[in-house]
């Protein structure tokens, strides 16, 4: 399948989806640009989420928090501590590489050699060391495997050390006034600081919610797999507050939503599964992931997660400001007001650019269909992105057939009244077929072609992406139809 990957990547670039990093300089590992047509597909994204957080939850509410942050919410969060991850250099390539990934690579060899069990042992001696922190034992693993270099091919390991995943930088123009200060990991922590400024100056009653989409970054070791793992990412999280004791029904409720949600834009059922966590982070009591099958397996694209009180209860232990809430709701058991206490969160948590990948790769393509002829059958090969038409970038190219006659004129009069609504392109260059072929590479649900008979009768052809059919339709219905159409 690794074919397949790499056909996606080359597309995202040719057609201006994504583009490697400050690429006339090499690239920049791990880091990508979205072009003209990806950043109209992320937008997409990113609207739909918010939407359908925001707009169809009259309890959720969105913030934009910075990405720097005082540094002592990091120490609060477990972040200056605990968010790293074992590393290990090999001292003849110099390469460095994350060690459980290389114990689980070798896991996975064993396995394709069909030595299961053996792969089974070693990946669960594996997670017991790194629940024990336990990081000369990893290296042993290394060592009595006999692990090495994929690139020098030796196994002249240097020892296994922690390797903190916070991107760090200086605040302050002065020396001496100068402090560190992080680059965000999450963009968790931005809404929980503020939960009792939203909650005070909204009103907010429990159970109640906070969303944001930002960026995050996080130094990776093994930066792979295109935009799966990059060290600069876009994440959408919402943090649900509620009263403690209730955290399983809402995590139950969210698993079931965010699935549904991925599901409404279009990918299908059977490329997603629910991945529950063997292994808990340091803040959670439940953690669930929803994975989607890229091409080059299943893999985690969302996290929901029962973060108790860790987070709350840790800010105000550090910043000596309570975090509490009251509750005027009447407890049954008591028969008096649940009272004061620190809510407990239940957070969902999507990487926008994992998210597009998914729908990328989902959309991408390729089609042969053999046509009756009469010179016989005649095969052709398509390769076009199904989109659901909401995220599309362009919704409808306006096209006139020919060059001449007045079409181009009567086609941009129809483009010049639909742009205020809805995202058109016009295109009069080439050939009616190959106008076609560069839409349907991009995405674009409905090409409207303008004819001669346009200029008599006021209707246009709609060229259905997926069917490739067509049907006439009045201009007067256009607006209506594509917005009926590519909205969610
Ligand atoms: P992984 O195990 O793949 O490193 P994670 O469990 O650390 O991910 P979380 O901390 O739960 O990820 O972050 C929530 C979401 O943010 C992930 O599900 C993913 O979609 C996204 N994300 C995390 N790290 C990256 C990254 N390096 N590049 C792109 N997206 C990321």
């Amino acid at each position: 399948e690794n074919g397949l990957m790499k056909k996606i990547v080359s597309h995202a670039k040719e057609y201006g989806f994504v583009f490697p990093s400050s690429e006339i300089y090499d690239g920049l590992q791990a880091v990508y640009d979205y072009g003209q047509m990806g950043v109209e597909l992320k937008n997409n994204i990113k609207i739909v989420w918010y939407k359908a957080m925001t707009q169809l939850n009259d309890n959720i509410v969105g913030i934009d928090a910075s990405i720097f942050m005082h540094p002592l919410t990091w120490k609060a969060s477990g972040h200056i501590d605990g968010f790293s991850d074992p590393m290990i250099d090999n001292k003849d390539s110099k390469k460095r590489y994350r060690a459980d990934v290389l114990v689980e690579e070798r896991a996975a060899q064993m396995e394709a050699a069909g030595k299961k069990d053996e792969a089974d042992a070693l990946v669960k001696k594996l997670a017991r060391l790194l629940e024990a922190d336990d990081l000369k034992g990893v290296q042993d693993l290394i060592t009595n495997e006999k692990i090495t270099c994929p690139v020098s091919g030796t196994s002249n390991w240097t020892e296994v050390r922690q390797f903190n995943l916070m991107f760090s930088t200086q605040v302050g123009s002065v020396a001496e006034d100068s402090s560190t200060i992080y680059l965000r990991p999450e963009t968790a922590q931005g809404i929980f600081v503020n939960f009792l400024n939203v909650q005070k100056s909204g009103r907010m009653k429990i159970p109640f919610g906070i969303a944001q989409i930002g960026k995050a970054f996080r130094n990776e070791i093994v930066a792979r797999q295109f935009t799966f793992r990059m060290r600069e990412f876009e994440q959408m999280e919402m943090q649900f507050f509620i009263r403690p004791g209730t955290e399983m029904e809402w995590y139950n409720k969210w698993k079931e939503s965010r699935l549904n949600w991925h599901k409404a834009i279009g990918l299908p059922a059977e490329k997603l599964k629910f991945h529950d966590h063997e292994k808990l982070a340091h803040y959670a009591n439940a953690a669930v992931d929803i994975e989607f099958e890229f091409p080059f397996g299943f893999k985690e694209m969302e996290g929901i997660h029962s973060r108790t009180d860790f987070d709350l209860a840790n800010h105000q232990e550090l910043s000596k400001k309570k975090q509490q809430y009251f509750d005027n709701d009447i407890d049954p058991v008591t028969g008096k007001a649940f009272g004061n206490y620190v809510p407990f969160v239940v957070e969902t948590s999507v990487g926008a650019d994992r998210c597009f990948l998914a729908v990328l790769c989902n959309a991408y393509t390729e089609e042969t269909t053999v046509e009756q002829t009469e010179e016989g059958e005649k095969v052709k090969e398509r390769v076009y992105l199904k989109l659901h038409p909401t995220l599309a970038p362009i919704k409808a190219a306006i096209l006139p057939i020919t060059k001449k006659d007045g079409l181009p004129e009567k086609a941009m009069e129809i483009y010049n009244e639909l742009k205020y609504d809805i995202k058109v392109t016009y295109e009069d260059k080439d050939s009616i077929g190959k106008r076609y072929t560069r839409n349907d590479l991009i995405g674009t649900p409905f090409c409207i072609a303008v004819d001669h008979q346009t200029l008599e009768d006021n209707t246009v052809t709609i060229r259905h992406r997926d069917t490739t059919l067509q049907e006439r339709v009045p201009i007067s219905e256009l607006r209506l139809k594509i917005r009926k159409e590519t909205s969610w």
